[in-house]
C-alpha cells in the first residue's frame, strides 16, 4: 500500500512485488539449517559455508553432487550466487587456498565470480528427506526407518534407511527397478545374489555404505543397495550370507548416482522453505554428471 509507506527508501523493491523478497545468503543459511541441521553431521564431516558473505543477495542457487571444475563453470555461466554441493570441497584442513592448487583455484573462481559455496553432506544424508530417504522413496519402500538412528535427533533421522516393498520381487526385477532410476553412468549397476531369489525387505544407503553391514544384517534386510562396495567387505558379507538363506544380497550403484537422486527433492525443499518465508530465488539442479568413470570393459 503506497499510502502506508510514503518514505520507502529509493530503490526498494516493494513497488512491483511487495509479496516476495530477494533472500540474502544469511537467509538461505537459516533455511538450510532448518532442512539439514548441521548437528546431524558425522563427527568427521565438515558441512556448512565454504565461501560467501552472509549479507550478499542470492537470486540464483545451483545444486550439484560435487564442486568440480565443470560444475563451477556451469554455476558461473548461469550467474549463480550460490552453489550447494553434497560433497565438501575442503573436507581435510588446508594451509593455503593459493590458486596454484586445484582446490585453491576453485575457491578463487567462486569468489571472483561472486558465487558462494555451501556443503550439505552427512547432515543431508541423515535429515528427513535426505539422500537415503529419497532412495527409499524412489524404490517404493514402506515403513521406512533409519539403519542407524541419529545420536541426538528425531527417530526418523539417521544414516541409511530400511523398509519393505509393497510386494515380493525377484532380485533381478528389483535390480532392474534400481537401474532404471539411476542416472546413466559408465559403471552401471552390479548385483551379488540369486537373480531369482525373492526379496521384500530393503536397506539403502546413499554414497559409500559398507560400514553399515552390521546394521543391514541386524535389520534382516533381503538386499542392500549402496555404493563403492569394496572386494573384502562385499566378499565376506556374501560368504557369511551363504551359511544362512543367502541374504542380504547386494546392489552396488554409482556413488554419484545414489546422491544425484537427492538433488531435485533437496532443491525443491529449499525453494519451498524460502517461498514460505516470502523469499523468491531461482533454484536449479546441475546437469553435469560428476561420476569419475568414463567407460568399462566387461567379459
Ligand atoms: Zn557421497
Amino acid at each position: 500500500m503506497e499510502a502506508d509507506h510514503p518514505h520507502e527508501p529509493a530503490g526498494a523493491d516493494t513497488d512491483q512485488a511487495p509479496e516476495t523478497d530477494v533472500p540474502t545468503l544469511g537467509d538461505i543459511l537459516l533455511a538450510a539449517e532448518e532442512l539439514w541441521p548441521e548437528s546431524l553431521a558425522e563427527d568427521w564431516d565438515a558441512p556448512g559455508l565454504v565461501a560467501g558473505r552472509a549479507d550478499r543477495e542470492v537470486r540464483r542457487i545451483l545444486f550439484a553432487v560435487d564442486p568440480t571444475r565443470e560444475v563451477i563453470d556451469e554455476a558461473l555461466e548461469w550467474g549463480a550466487d550460490l552453489l550447494v554441493t553434497h560433497h565438501p570441497l575442503l573436507l581435510k584442513p588446508v594451509n593455503s587456498v593459493a590458486a596454484t592448487t586445484f582446490k585453491g583455484d576453485t575457491v578463487h573462481r567462486l569468489i571472483e565470480g561472486g558465487c558462494a559455496l555451501l556443503t550439505v553432506h552427512t547432515n543431508g544424508d541423515s535429515a528427513v528427506g535426505g539422500v537415503s530417504d529419497v532412495l527409499a522413496d524412489a524404490f517404493g519402500l514402506r515403513d521406512v526407518t533409519p539403519l542407524v538412528p541419529a545420536g541426538d535427533g528425531l527417530p526418523e533421522e539417521g544414516i541409511g534407511r530400511v523398509g519393505d516393498l509393497p510386494e515380493m520381487l525377484s532380485l533381478a526385477d528389483f535390480a532392474e527397478r534400481v537401474f532404471a532410476l539411476m542416472p546413466a553412468v559408465a559403471g552401471g549397476v552390479r548385483v551379488a545374489g540369486d537373480a531369482q531369489g525373492l526379496i521384500r525387505r530393503v536397506a539403502v544407503c546413499g554414497g559409500a555404505g559398507d560400514s553399515l553391514f552390521d546394521a543391514v544384517r541386524a535389520q534382516r534386510a533381503d538386499v542392500y543397495v549402496t555404493a563403492d562396495l569394496r572386494h573384502h567387505p562385499a566378499s565376506e558379507l556374501r560368504e557369511r550370507a551363504v551359511t544362512g538363506n543367502g541374504r542380504p544380497y547386494l546392489i552396488d550403484v554409482s556413488h554419484f548416482g545414489s546422491e544425484w537422486l537427492w538433488l531435485t527433492p533437496a532443491a525443491n525443499a529449499l525453494e519451498n522453505v524460502l517461498t514460505d518465508q516470502g523469499f523468491a530465488a531461482d533454484v536449479r539442479v546441475s546437469g553435469v554428471n560428476t561420476d569419475p568413470w568414463d567407460f568399462v570393459l566387461t567379459p
